[in-house]
């Protein structure tokens, strides 16, 4: 089973895609990491990030791996062609250099194929962009998380403080934030919109544990039918 979570960057998906995935014994795929490795490799080999082919290259000959602890199903590592870069994706350089990086066709292709072949392997909540409209348009359910810019970008700096990686200066945050949803939303190839069967969850005045119990329940109900239907 899919659970897709899609939505801009900072609405809480990573800490409620995690959530879900331990309660219901999921496993846990998060794409925007993907592309971050895509955009850390790109800067080290001085590839330009509007040049297609060449990212494309990059994209498709590169081995992304997530570490896991023993017995864990939710990932604490990324690994890209074995360099350790769980920090080194998290920078503000590769905040601003990922939105042109993922736009590029050839690396969306790349890297849809890729999350298909691991989300398919098994029950995972899978979070980014693009999970309920175009990877896995069949998931059988689809959450678009979202909340204010202003929430997000409090939440992203406290999350960057915690992980001592990425600025904790709100209003540059908030800025990126802002330049990074009109580009996720205005680019020609997989736009950030939700599935038309998405269901919308705005977090800005939840407290994110009811949302984790709230899309729980929702998995309970989609596994029972799907238990039923057999
Ligand atoms: O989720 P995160 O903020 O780490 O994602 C980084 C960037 O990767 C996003 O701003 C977006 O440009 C891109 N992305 C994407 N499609 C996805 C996941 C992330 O285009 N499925």
């Amino acid at each position: 089973m899919i659970i897709a979570i899609d939505g801009p960057s900072g609405a809480g998906k990573s800490s409620v895609a995690k959530a879900c995935a331990k309660t219901l014994g999921f496993s846990c795929l998060d794409t925007g990491a993907m592309y971050r490795c895509i955009a850390w490799l790109a800067l080290q080999k001085d590839i330009p990030l509007d040049d297609d082919a060449a990212l494309g290259e990059l994209a498709r000959a590169c081995d992304i791996r997530f570490g896991h602890s023993d017995g864990d199903p939710i990932p604490k590592t990324v690994f890209v062609d074995d360099n350790d870069v769980t920090s080194a994706i998290r920078t503000s350089q590769i905040d601003k250099a990922v939105s042109p990086v993922s736009a590029a066709p050839s690396v969306r292709e790349a890297m849809v194929h890729l999350q298909r072949k691991v989300g398919l392997s098994g029950n995972f909540v899978v979070e980014g962009r693009d999970i309920g409209t175009v990877v896995f348009p069949d998931a059988q359910l689809k959450i678009f998380l979202t909340a204010s810019p202003e929430e997000r970008a409090h939440r992203r700096v406290r999350q960057n403080a915690d992980r001592g990686v990425g600025s904790i200066d709100y209003e540059e945050v908030l800025r990126d934030i802002m330049r990074r949803d009109e580009y996720d939303s205005n680019r020609a190839e997989s736009p950030l919109r939700p599935a038309t069967d998405a269901h919308i969850i705005d977090s800005t005045e939840d407290y994110i544990e009811d949302i984790i119990a709230k899309i729980c329940s929702m998995a309970h109900a989609c596994i029972q039918k799907t238990a039923e239907e057999v």
